[in-house]
């Protein structure tokens, strides 16, 4: 299994929402300038965290010029550019599982914490105009198996009977789920509120943003080692890389499956692995008036899923497959452990668009005219922790290091809390303002928790 310790790979595939924003004006900004020596706070990551981080950090009002983001690839080149679309919160379907882990009381927070990520990214899209195709409408969680509705009915169940909020989930059976999610073979389905964006888009805005008010970006420019200063002053970091050693109070890494990389204390409880997606041109059926106004769980296990959203600007749709999809063959399964994002798996991308016209007959993906059909597969790397929730907060062991990743394949459901939090602890606040569950917070005592213990996954 391979460990968290690598740099981003230079040479990534290009996702949909990549090729749809090359025109993105930051997209190499700095990047061959040298680092400047000294500035307060240095972000790790370019993603969605390190953008949001930084956006917080001016809004806290700190001054931007004190501000520097550093990041391995082009701008937000890793997950957040590369994701399935989807800002969808679990509603109740990861109770169960997260109980067995963190209890019952942190598995209410985590869920409720996703629910309110949904509303942060709504208003904040509302308020600041952003231009990222926000659609905010319902989700629904098909079950395509007659076991998957019978686990889904239990979580439903325990996460109702522990006092968890149910009372925006809405549930069919029969023909009215067929007829409500398009779905001939849907056994079950549950319903709540979601959303999609064009992720890169939302990124950018961020980036954008932080950039005009004086934040330095450098782009293709990893952190590459960080070490203690030998300055006068106590409790600095020069953090090392190709163009420069830059020496800072306060380091924030938002590298999230890369996070292990410099903080090898993690080595063992973030594991990166590779994940695809799919952009298809859609047929008829989905065309014009017929457009999916809901999102998707195609779901026949826990393990074996896929997503879908159609894009309400162009009509694409985009298509995610599950990690451990045992109808896959092993070696695709094991070659999903990489942090390898250059390319993609042929298998996998045949199994969805047969799955998915399986689920879709009305698809017809045996009468594609040209055009129409697989547009474009690409892959990115997400970040599974050991106990399938983030790590935020200020390293212990490495006062004024603080951590904002490992989102499990899922940040677009808990960054928007996850960042502002962090921003919080970096400006000196205590845990409790972050509004955050306790479970998330990174500690000498979780992670030797997860050293001496084994935790099964959620996802
Ligand atoms: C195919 C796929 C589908 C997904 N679908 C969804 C979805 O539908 N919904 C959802 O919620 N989530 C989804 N995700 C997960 C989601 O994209 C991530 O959880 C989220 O983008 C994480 O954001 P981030 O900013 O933490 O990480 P990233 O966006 O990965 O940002 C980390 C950045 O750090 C940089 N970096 C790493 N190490 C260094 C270093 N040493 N120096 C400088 N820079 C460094 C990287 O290059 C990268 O740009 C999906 C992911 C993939 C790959």
């Amino acid at each position: 299994m391979p460990q968290g310790n690598t740099l981003p790979n230079q040479t990534p595939s290009l996702s949909y929402w990549q090729r749809t924003t090359r025109s993105f004006p930051h997209l190499h900004a700095n990047n061959t300038n040298p680092v400047p020596t000294s500035a307060k706070y240095v972000v790790i990551g370019s993603g969605i965290a390190g953008a949001l981080t930084a956006f917080e950090l001016l809004e806290a009002g700190v001054n931007a010029k004190e501000v520097v983001i550093l990041e391995a690839r082009e701008a937000a080149g890793g997950a957040s550019s590369r994701n399935a679309g989807h800002v969808r919160p679990d509603a109740f379907r990861g109770f169960t599982a997260y109980s067995k882990v963190h209890g019952k009381e942190q598995a209410l927070k985590i869920i409720a914490n996703e629910r309110l990520v949904l509303q942060k990214v709504d208003e904040f899209v509302n308020k600041h105009n952003v231009a990222c195709d926000f659609h905010r409408t319902t989700t629904f969680d098909v079950c395509m198996t007659p076991e998957f509705a019978e686990y889904e009915a239990a979580s439903f169940g325990a996460y109702r009977d522990a006092g968890g909020d149910v009372s925006h989930i809405k549930y069919y059976t029969g023909t009215e789920a067929h007829e409500k999610t398009k779905v001939p073979g849907a056994v079950a389905a549950y319903e709540w509120s979601a959303g999609s964006s064009h992720p890169a888009k939302l990124a950018q805005f961020l980036l954008t943003s932080a950039v005009e008010r004086g934040v330095r970006l450098f782009t293709f420019c990893p952190a590459m080692t960080i070490t203690q200063s030998s300055d006068a002053r106590p409790g600095l970091w020069n953090v090392h890389t190709p163009r420069g050693t830059l020496t800072t109070e306060k380091v924030i890494h938002c590298t999230n499956a890369h996070a292990a990389f410099l903080l090898p204390l993690l080595d063992n409880y973030i594991t990166p692995n590779r994940a695809q997606a799919h952009s298809l041109i859609p047929t008829a059926a989905f065309t014009g008036t017929n457009i999916l106004q809901n999102t998707f769980s195609l779901r026949y296990s826990l393990h074996h899923f896929y997503s879908l959203i159609q894009r309400q600007a162009d009509g694409t749709l985009i298509l995610g497959v599950s990690r451990s999809n045992p109808t896959l063959s092993r070696e695709t399964i094991d070659g999903q452990l990489t942090t390898d994002d250059s390319t993609y798996n042929g298998e996998i991308a045949q199994d969805a668009l047969r799955s998915f016209g399986e689920i879709f007959p009305s698809y017809e993906p045996g009468a594609l005219m040209h055009g129409e059909g697989l547009d474009h597969a690409w892959t990115g790397i997400i970040a599974m922790t050991a106990d399938s929730v983030p790590f935020v907060g200020e390293v212990e062991a490495f006062l004024g290091q603080f951590v904002c990743a490992g989102f499990n394949g899922h940040g677009m459901a808990r960054i928007f809390t996850c960042a502002p939090g962090i921003v919080k602890l970096v400006l000196g606040k205590q845990w409790e303002e972050t509004g955050l569950p306790e479970c998330f917070q990174i500690s000498t005592e979780r992670l030797g928790r997860l050293s001496s213990q084994a935790v099964p996954s959620v996802w």
